[in-house]
C-alpha cells in the first residue's frame, strides 16, 4: 500500500480531489481537518506495477482560484515480457519485443539456447514510446540474414527483483544448400546424423569411387587414342590442341569464353572450333598453361559460412561468404559464392567446364577464382570478393546523377575524375590483353561484367551472367538466346561472328560507358533502332567529358572492318601513357 497526502489551505476552504481516472491500482481516500488546513489522503492498496510512472495529481480550488500539485509514482517490480514475436521483415528483419520492469531491465539474447553476442549484423534497438509508460519496445534487428541465422532466439530480461524469458523463431531463408546436405554450411550439423546414415554414405562413396576409377581408366584409354590421332593430324586436327600448345599458344585456339554462361550465350560459327574442342580434349580437364598443370580446387562446404546475398545472376544467387582454409597465411577470407540453381546434367557439365577454364585464367585484372564446392547442392563457385560490386553500378554511383540514382539516400562519394576513369579503362584493357594472348574471346565485355574492389582495382569478373538484372542490355533472339547488341559490332550482329576483334569493338563501347558514367549505349533508341544504327555505321557520340585522345581510341575500336580495328596491346599502352600524363580537358559546355 501507498499513502499520498495532499495538504491544502485557503479561504474560503477549497474543494480538493485526487485525479484518479487512469489509476489501475485499487484506492480510497480519507479527509482530515487541522484547523484551517485540510489533508486529503489517497491510499493505494495492492499497488499495481501498471501505475509505474503515473503522474498522481491533486487538484484544489476555491473562489480565489485553482491550484494543483503532482507526484510521479516510482513502483519497483520484477521484469515481465509483454510480447516477443517471430522474426518479421520490415525495412530490416526484426524480432519485435516489449518488456517492462523497474528498475530498468537488462536484456540479453540466446541463440538456440546458447549465449548470443550482438554484432553490427544482429543488433538490438529500443524504440521510444512515450505513451506506454515504462514499457520498453524494441527489435532484435538482422542485417541481411541468411539461413545460417535461422533458429530460436530467446529474450532474457532481468532486474534485481526478478527475470523473465521468452523465445521466438527467426526463419529468414531456406537453406540454399539444401537440407539433405551431409556436411551443411553450419559446422556441427553433420554430427546429428545417425550411424545408419553414415554407413549408407560410406557405401555410396565406395560406389562413387568405383565409378570414378572406371571413368578414369576410360579417360586414360581415350587420351592415349587421342594422342595418337593428334600426332597423326598435327596441329590442324579437329581437336586442334597439341600438348605443347594447350590453352592458347596455338593460333587455332580461338576459344570462345563462355564460362559461367550456362547455356544462354549465342550460338556462333566458332563454337565448334573453340569450346567443343576443349570438351573433347581430355587434357582440358586439368588445364596446362605456361607449362604448369592446373586442376580445379575443391572447397569443403563446411569451410564456407554465408553472410548475405550480393545479387542474383541468370544462373543463381551470389552470396558474400566467409571461407576458411583458402590460403595458408590467412585464417578466413571474404569471398563471393555463385550458386547454380536447379542443376541438370548438362548445366553440371557446363559448370565443370567453366570451372576448369576459370582455374586456368590467372591475371591481376581477371577476378580471382578459388575453386568449386560440389559436395551437395547447389553447386557453387568461389571467387574473390570485390567490395564495390559491378562497374556499371559503380560508375552511376560516382557520376552526376548519383543523387537521383542513390537508393540508400546516403551522400554520393564524389564524381570520378578523368585520371580515375583512365585508370579504370587501363585495367580492363590489361585484362583483355591477357585474354587475347590466350586467344580467348569474351563476347560480352561490358562494364556490368567488370567488378570494382578496394582502391579502385578493376577486374573483368563476369562472363555473361548478369543478364537478369541488366536484361534491357540484351536483345532476345529466338527462344533463350540473349544478345548484348549495343556492345556488338556489325559482323557479330549480322553473322554472329565473335572474335578478338569483336571484343575490341566492345572495349570501345566500355570506354564510352566509363566516360558517360555508366549510360546505356544508344539509350535513346530501341533495340531494333540500335541494330539499324550500328549496322549502318553510325557511331556513339563523344561523351561530354571525354578528351579528344580518348574518343580517338574509341573510334579506333569501331572500325567497320575488323582487321582495321586497333589491337588491344596498343590500346593498353596508349591508355597507360594517358594515365601517366592525363590530357588537359576543358569542359567548355560548363
Ligand atoms: P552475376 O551473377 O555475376 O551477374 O552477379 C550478380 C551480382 O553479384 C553482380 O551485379 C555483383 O554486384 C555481385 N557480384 C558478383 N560477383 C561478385 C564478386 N566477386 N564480388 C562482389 N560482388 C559480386
Amino acid at each position: 500500500s501507498l499513502n499520498f497526502t495532499c495538504q491544502v489551505t485557503g479561504s474560503p476552504t477549497p474543494d480538493v480531489r485526487w485525479r484518479t481516472q487512469n489509476l489501475t491500482s485499487q484506492f480510497y481516500t480519507q479527509e482530515q481537518f487541522w484547523g484551517s488546513t485540510l489533508d486529503l489522503v489517497l491510499i493505494l492498496t495492492n499497488v499495481s506495477s501498471m501505475d509505474n510512472l503515473h503522474n498522481l495529481t491533486c487538484e484544489a480550488e476555491n473562489q480565489a482560484g485553482p491550484q494543483e500539485k503532482m507526484v510521479q509514482l516510482d513502483i519497483e517490480f520484477p521484469v515481465k515480457i509483454i510480447y516477443l514475436r517471430n522474426a518479421e521483415q520490415q525495412h530490416h528483419w526484426c524480432i519485435p519485443f516489449a518488456v517492462d520492469g523497474n528498475p530498468e531491465p537488462e536484456i540479453s539474447w540466446l541463440y538456440n539456447g546458447a549465449s548470443f553476442t550482438l554484432t553490427r549484423y544482429a543488433y538490438m534497438q529500443l524504440i521510444p514510446d512515450s505513451l506506454d509508460g515504462s514499457v520498453k519496445h524494441g527489435c532484435l534487428f538482422f542485417n541481411k540474414p541468411t539461413h545460417v541465422n535461422n533458429g530460436f532466439y530467446t529474450l532474457v530480461a532481468r532486474n534485481r527483483l526478478g527475470g523473465a524469458n521468452a523465445t521466438a523463431e527467426g526463419m529468414f531463408m531456406n537453406n540454399p544448400f539444401g537440407p539433405s546436405d551431409p556436411e551443411g554450411l553450419i559446422p556441427g550439423e553433420a554430427s546429428t546424423k545417425s550411424e545408419m546414415d553414415v554407413t549408407e554414405n560410406l557405401e555410396n562413396r565406395v560406389f562413387v569411387v568405383s565409378v570414378a576409377v572406371g571413368l578414369a581408366l576410360f579417360a586414360c584409354t581415350f587420351l592415349l587414342i587421342l594422342l595418337v590421332v593428334i600426332n597423326k593430324c598435327g596441329r590442324h586436327s579437329k581437336f586442334g590442341i597439341h600438348r605443347s600448345s594447350v590453352l592458347g599458344t596455338g593460333d587455332d585456339l580461338a576459344v570462345s569464353l563462355r564460362f559461367l554462361n550456362f547455356g544462354t550465350s549465342p550460338p556462333s560459327s566458332d563454337e565448334d572450333s573453340g569450346l567443343s574442342s576443349f570438351v573433347e580434349n581430355p587434357q582440358y580437364f586439368c588445364g596446362i598453361i605456361k607449362d604448369k598443370d592446373m586442376c580445379v580446387q575443391h572447397i569443403k562446404r563446411q569451410d564456407i559460412v554465408l553472410k548475405w546475398e550480393l545479387g542474383e545472376g541468370a544462373f543463381g544467387k551470389v552470396y558474400l561468404a566467409e571461407c576458411a582454409n583458402l590460403s595458408p597465411d590467412t585464417d578466413k577470407m571474404l569471398v563471393a559464392i555463385k550458386t547454380l540453381k536447379d542443376a541438370t546434367e548438362s548445366t553440371r557439365q557446363d559448370f565443370q567446364r567453366e570451372a576448369e577454364l576459370l582455374t586456368v585464367l590467372q591475371h591481376q585484372h581477371i577476378v580471382r577464382f578459388y575453386g568449386v564446392c560440389t559436395d551437395g547442392e547447389p553447386l557453387a563457385m568461389v571467387f574473390e570478393y570485390m567490395r564495390h560490386g559491378d562497374l556499371n553500378r559503380f560508375l552511376r554511383a560516382h557520376g552526376p546523377d548519383a543523387r537521383i540514382l542513390d537508393e540508400s539516400h546516403t551522400p554520393p562519394l564524389g564524381q570520378l575524375t578523368l585520371p580515375q576513369m583512365l585508370q579504370i579503362a587501363a585495367q580492363i584493357a590489361s585484362g583483355m590483353v591477357y585474354l587475347a594472348s590466350l586467344h580467348f574471346v569474351h563476347r560480352d565485355l561490358a562494364t556490368r561484367n567488370c567488378l570494382v574492389g578496394e582502391g579502385l582495382v578493376v577486374k573483368i569478373g563476369d562472363f555473361g551472367m548478369s543478364r537478369d538484372i541488366y536484361s534491357t542490355d540484351y536483345y532476345r533472339v529466338g527462344g533463350r538466346t540473349m544478345l548484348p547488341i549495343r556492345w556488338m559490332p556489325p559482323e557479330s550482329i549480322m553473322y554472329r561472328k565473335f572474335t578478338t576483334e569483336s571484343d575490341i569493338w566492345s572495349f570501345g563501347v566500355v570506354l564510352w560507358e566509363i566516360f558517360t558514367y555508366g549510360k546505356q549505349p544508344w539509350y535513346q533508341l530501341s533495340n531494333s533502332e540500335a541494330i539499324e544504327c550500328i549496322t549502318q555505321g553510325r557511331e556513339l557520340e563523344r561523351p561530354r567529358t571525354c578528351p579528344k585522345e580518348i574518343y580517338l581510341l574509341m573510334q579506333g575500336c569501331w572500325q567497320r572492318e575488323p582487321q582495321q580495328r586497333m589491337v588491344i596491346k596498343d590500346i593498353h599502352s596508349r591508355l597507360l601513357a594517358l594515365v601517366k600524363n592525363p590530357p588537359v580537358y576543358l569542359d567548355i559546355l560548363g
